[in-house]
Order: structure tokens, then C-alpha cells, then sequence
């Protein structure tokens, strides 16, 4: 039983290593090397630095939901005067109809919402943010070959296609007098809503129901741009989309746990570092370690109670709820046993919930442990880590549910930074949550790519 929780408690040393080698997947990634960090080069060559002012939309579209947004942008730096937002579910048939037809749903919504909020420029071309946030290969900032089809989505005429041309096409069917200036992804929206409300920001990351993280590099470094606009790069600096989700290195821990958890998954094989960082996997991993405790070690008598059994039952929002448990005698950890797994209040001795509030505090601080060890890489990467002359302050921002609504979480994630870092660099490291980042990060990058133009 001990095995399990030194399995899953990572070390000073072992969290060094990973962040070397994280380091250097991302070196392979930015030469266009094989690497499992794909370094993306997201061609968002501008950011904002809340010196933008005026009336900005974007449009975001998920998973589930799309939204406009309208955002009215002060010139007090880095202040938003008002921001209006409207989410609409993407009706079922919208999942398989053809891309044009969603892109229309898209334009007319959006104009819709325009003509209700604010204004719609009748004389001047409005530049407006799209966030897409699936695989594409970016081009120009506004522009992007969408790579594959995720989530729910079946539709034709998407895949080898420019989506932010896409989006054109149906905006100018509806007569909007809009332009799609910049096509980004949730990570590079969470970079871009860090920079406008505080201009130190140099990466952005996603703690949700996935994780992934966006920083700013220096276009030198990007060998992987030269054929495309590498050569004619006039700016020092781009966003890299760096997809960690999908890392992987002898130096990641690998458990019993995990690698049973990844071959029952679709996508086994990949998304290693996903699987024990996400929202997503959290409960899971939790789950089947308590299930181990329960067969190996009787955790809850000599019977293995069967809700234990079924896979996802323990979600990442009651791991919270567990590991975050300071009531008398472990009893809220005793009531979500209860609610999620159905087990009785009899099984729920405090022996047994002590061990998973034990476990489910583990699979957390090692979520947390190994976000801070790909951060200090990204730092490190990025002359952020202390070792070069002057350190200067530098901004995270996160975005995301497991980030957002558990606080514990936040504590670790600092605390690993802390001590990867040392106190005193990690002093000049502010972590901070930026809600709604995607959706508002397009509205900035718009303002910030009109007041360039
Ligand atoms: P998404 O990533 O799906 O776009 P969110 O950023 O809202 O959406 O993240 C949702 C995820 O956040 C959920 O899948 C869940 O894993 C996690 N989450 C939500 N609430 C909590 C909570 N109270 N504690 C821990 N994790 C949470």
C-alpha cells in the first residue's frame, strides 16, 4: 500500500529532471524536430499591452457552446469599461452540417449580437478575434489550415481549410462589416487576456478539463518558421502554442495507475503529461488508486465495493471536495463517498477516509508539481528563471476550472514553483487567474493588431 503513495510523491530531484527534459522537448519541437511537445508557431507576432482602447468583438467557439463577445476597452491601461458576452449551445445538427453553414450560424449570431451591443461600423472595417481552439497550422495571424476534427464535431469542409477564411466568407454573406484579424487558440487567448491587464505576462496556460500553455519566445529561436515566414520575420517575438498536454519523458512517473488508465483511454499512447495533470483525469487516477487500497489492502472491508469499480464515478471536482476537507472526523469526504460512489456511511470509516483524502491530496500535488516543473522549464526557457543578470517580473496566466475553483490547488502549484525556482526568483513569478481569457484575450489581440495597422 506505502508503494502507492511513494509512486505517486515526486521529488526535488525527479521534478529537475523533468523539467530538463521538458526543456528539451521543447528545444526539438521549436527546430521542427520530432518532438512530443509540438511547439506550434501560432504566427501572433503582437500582443497587447493595455495601452489599447475602444470597442473590440471576438467570437469563441468550444466545445459546446460558442459566444460573442463585445468588449469596450478604457484608456486607463490595462481597464475594460464594460464587457458583454452571450453564449449560445451549438445545436445538434450544427455538428455534421457542412463548415459553411456553422460559420454562418457564427457570422449571423455575432452581427446579431453586435446590432443589440454597442455599435456596428457601417464606414470602417472592425478587426474582430476568433478563437478556434482545435488543431490548426497557423499561417499568417489570421490565417491557419485546420489540421483535424475533435470534440463532438463531424462537419465537411473544414479539415485542410482556412477556418478564419471561413468565418470571412459568412460574415461577408451577412454584409457584417467585420475582419478576422487574428485565429487563436484558448492558451494564446489566456496569453494574450494576461498581457492586456498586465504587460509582464509571458506565458498562459490552461488548467481545465484539458491543460495546455502558450509563451512568448524569440522568433530566433523558432528554427521550425524559417520556409515559411521565418525568413521575412520582422518581429522579435511570437506565441508558440506548445500543447504539453501531449509531453512525455523516461523522467514523467509512470504508475500501475497511469498506464492502465492510458490503455483504457482513446487515445492511448499519447497525452501522457494530460492524463495526470487535467480535470479530466484527476478523479480518475484517484479513483483507481483508491480501488488498489480497496483490493489490496481492505481499505473498505473485505468485500471491494462495486460503485468503486466504475470508471470516472470519482470526478475531479469531489477529489477537491476530499482533499480540501476540513470537517470534523473526515465527514464531508464520508458524504461525497457517499454521493459519488454510492458507498455506505458504514464503509466510511475514518481509517478509510483519511487514506483518500490521502490519496486524492497525492494526485493533486503531483499534477500541481509537474505544471511547476514544465513553468520553470518554459521560465528557464525564456531567461525567467533567475539565471540570467537581472530577473525581471514575470506574469503566468492561467485559466481554467481545476485552477479556478480549487483554491488547495493554487497553494500547491505555487509552493512546487517556489521551490523549484527559490524564493527569491519565484517572488518576481506572479501566478495569476484571468476568467474568460480566450474569449477576452481575442477581443484585446484585435484592438491590439487594429492599432497596428
Ligand atoms: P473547459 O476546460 O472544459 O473549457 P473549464 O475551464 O470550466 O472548462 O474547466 C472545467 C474543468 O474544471 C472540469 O472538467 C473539472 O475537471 C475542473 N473543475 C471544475 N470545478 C472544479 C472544482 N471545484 N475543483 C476541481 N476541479 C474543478
Amino acid at each position: 500500500m506505502a508503494q502507492y503513495y511513494t509512486d505517486l510523491a515526486l521529488s526535488h530531484s525527479q521534478l529537475l529532471e523533468i523539467r530538463d527534459e521538458f526543456i528539451k522537448e521543447a528545444r526539438k519541437g521549436l527546430r521542427g524536430e520530432k518532438s512530443t511537445c509540438l511547439m506550434a508557431p501560432t504566427m501572433v507576432d503582437i500582443l497587447p499591452d493595455g495601452d489599447e482602447i475602444g470597442e473590440y468583438y471576438a467570437i469563441d467557439i468550444g466545445g459546446t457552446n460558442f459566444r460573442s463577445i463585445h468588449a469596450t476597452l478604457s484608456d486607463k491601461k490595462g481597464e475594460v469599461v464594460n464587457v458583454e458576452m452571450e453564449d449560445n449551445a451549438i445545436p445538434e445538427e450544427y455538428f455534421s452540417c457542412h463548415a459553411d453553414q456553422l460559420f454562418d450560424l457564427l457570422a449571423s449570431s455575432l452581427l446579431d449580437f453586435a446590432k443589440r451591443h454597442g455599435r456596428h461600423s457601417e464606414d470602417r472595417q472592425l478587426p474582430i478575434g476568433f478563437c478556434f481552439s482545435f488543431p490548426c497550422t497557423h499561417t499568417a495571424i489570421g490565417e491557419a489550415i485546420m489540421v483535424k476534427l475533435t470534440k463532438k464535431f463531424e462537419n465537411d469542409g473544414l479539415v485542410g481549410q482556412d477556418p478564419a477564411k471561413g468565418l470571412q466568407r459568412a460574415l461577408d454573406r451577412q454584409k457584417a462589416n467585420f475582419r478576422v484579424a487574428a485565429l487563436i487558440n484558448d492558451s494564446v487567448g489566456t496569453l494574450a487576456g494576461g498581457c492586456y491587464v498586465d504587460a509582464d505576462t509571458k506565458i498562459g496556460v490552461i488548467l481545465g478539463t484539458g491543460t495546455n500553455a502558450c509563451y512568448v519566445e524569440e522568433a530566433r529561436n523558432i528554427s521550425s518558421l524559417a520556409g515559411k515566414n521565418g525568413q521575412g520575420q520582422q518581429r522579435p517575438l511570437m506565441a508558440i502554442n506548445t500543447e504539453w498536454g501531449n509531453f512525455d519523458a523516461s523522467s514523467l512517473p509512470s504508475t500501475d495507475i497511469d498506464r492502465e488508465l492510458d490503455a483504457d483511454t482513446p487515445n492511448a499512447g499519447n497525452h501522457h503529461f494530460e492524463k495526470m495533470v487535467s480535470g479530466m483525469y484527476l478523479g480518475e487516477v484517484a479513483r483507481r488508486a483508491i480501488l488498489k487500497l480497496a483490493e489490496e489492502a481492505e481499505l473498505f472491508g473485505l468485500e471491494v465495493p462495486p460503485q468503486l469499480r466504475e470508471p470516472w464515478a470519482l470526478t475531479t471536482p469531489a477529489l477537491a471536495k476530499i482533499d480540501e476537507d476540513a470537517s470534523w472526523l473526515l465527514s464531508s469526504t464520508a458524504q461525497v463517498l457517499s454521493e459519488t460512489l454510492g458507498l455506505p456511511a458504514s464503509l466510511c470509516t475514518h481509517t478509510a477516509c483519511l487514506r483518500v483524502k490521502q490519496v486524492c491530496n497525492l494526485v493533486a500535488r503531483r499534477s500541481a508539481a509537474l505544471v511547476a516543473a514544465c513553468l520553470a522549464g518554459l521560465l528557464k526557457q525564456i531567461g525567467r528563471d533567475g539565471s540570467s543578470t537581472r530577473m525581471q517580473p514575470t506574469t503566468i496566466a492561467v485559466d481554467g476550472g481545476l485552477f479556478e475553483h480549487y483554491q488547495a490547488y493554487r497553494g500547491y502549484l505555487r509552493t512546487n514553483l517556489d521551490q523549484l525556482l527559490g524564493r527569491q526568483v519565484s517572488a518576481m513569478v506572479k501566478i495569476v487567474q484571468i476568467r474568460d481569457a480566450s474569449s477576452m484575450g481575442a477581443a484585446y489581440l484585435a484592438a491590439a493588431i487594429d492599432e497596428d495597422t
